[in-house]
């Protein structure tokens, strides 16, 4: 079983997630190991540092108040949104403003409950538990917690077959916040024993570009703020991308020009990477044409256009398509997914190659 990171309210830097960049066969790459201080230093410590999500960041700091005033432990959270949206980064600022210590775990390594019990138990009166891609706990773990999550105690059964006894074990109160890219995926038990359920959207182009101001400014670089809108605007509604494009443009200019970024010089840089003006990169580009040229362009399922893209459909869903859907240029039919008119053009293709319905649905 892995532990991820356990830290308390004064340990503030430890972070190791940076997830859901992709190499370039569009396979994520596992950040965790390669965790810059960059990305420490670019995540908000508090939530009064994060921008946008006004909200939610309202919601969440009246039930933060109220537990405060109560002396109760915050109720149980649950963040859903597409990757990069700031799940995390409330999860990590919701403790610090309760001054409480946070446990970060992965529904991904949450196989059996022998797993979850040590969080469980370490847990102190009022502290929060952080379950990062909940939607990946096997169905026997979330069984066990919901009397954790209800009653703070766990039925342990020790010992085997006829010599199999339950105990129950009381835990201090403490506060599960969970985040998942998949709301659908959680059985309707699990979401209802949160007591709040906030989705995150995407950023505005101006959202992002405070973000972009404010993160130049932490890495000391020169930015003007029409640079920075266009690096926003080329970042897909999410600040994760905001930071790297500003990051790879930040090199960029250091390598190439004298170090300031200007509109022009993010340009060229993002121009480089092959991100083009709605932000997309090759691997967005390459799932859409994947449609177009092999699919006629839809409908199809995902599974058929993952497998031909040679990668897992859980990443064209998770992290490709909310931000084409959002921007309309591909559309879920209940046969598959369709390109639309807009997306064909996006391409630069002709429209008249491929039976696209003129309105969307
Ligand atoms: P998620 O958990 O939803 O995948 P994260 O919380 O890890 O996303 O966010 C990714 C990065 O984006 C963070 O490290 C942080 O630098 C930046 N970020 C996210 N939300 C905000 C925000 N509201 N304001 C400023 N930066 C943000």
């Amino acid at each position: 079983m892995t532990r991820e990171v356990l830290y308390g309210p004064d340990d503030s830097d430890r972070d190791d997630r940076d997830r859901y960049d992709r190499d370039e066969n569009g396979r994520p790459i596992d950040r965790r190991r390669t965790t810059s201080e960059e990305d420490i230093l670019l995540r908000p410590k508090r939530l009064d540092e994060m921008v946008g999500q006004r909200e939610v960041y309202e919601r969440i700091l009246i039930a933060i108040e109220a537990a405060k005033k109560r002396g109760e432990p915050l109720g149980h959270i649950l963040f859903d949104g597409p990757p990069g949206l700031g799940k995390t980064t409330f999860a990590t600022c919701i403790p610090k403003e309760l001054g409480t210590s946070l446990q970060i775990a992965n529904g991904a390594t949450l196989k059996a409950p022998k797993d979850i019990v040590p969080y469980l138990t370490n847990a102190e009166e009022g502290s929060v538990l952080f379950i990062d891609e909940i939607h990946r706990m096997q169905k026997t773990v979330e069984e066990f917690i919901y009397p954790a999550m209800e009653d703070f105690r766990i039925d342990l059964t020790l010992g085997e077959g006829t010599n199999a006894r339950t105990m129950n074990m009381p835990l201090k109160q403490f506060t599960l916040i969970g985040a998942t890219t998949r709301t659908g995926l959680l059985s309707a038990p699990l979401r209802d024993r949160f007591q709040m359920r906030e989705h995150l959207d995407f950023y505005t182009p101006e959202e992002l570009s405070a973000i972009v101001l404010k993160n130049a400014e932490k890495l000391q670089m020169p930015i003007d703020d029409v640079a920075a809108m266009e690096i926003a605007f080329r970042s897909r509604g999410t600040p994760r991308l905001a930071n790297n494009r500003l990051r790879w443009v930040r090199d960029f200019a250091d390598a190439r020009a004298d170090g300031k970024i200007t509109p022009k010089v993010a340009l060229r840089a993002m121009d480089m990477q092959g991100i083009d003006s709605l932000g997309l990169d090759p691997f967005d580009r390459k799932f859409l044409e994947t449609i177009c040229r092999v699919f006629g362009g839809g409908p199809v399922g995902v599974e058929a256009v993952a497998h031909t893209m040679n990668i897992a459909p859980d990443t064209l869903v998770d992290e490709v398509e909310p931000f084409l859907l959002r921007s309309e240029l591909l559309i879920r039919t209940p046969r598959g997914r369709k390109i639309t008119e807009k997306g064909i053009e996006h391409l630069g293709l002709n429209p008249n190659d491929f039976d696209i319905p003129q309105t969307l649905f």
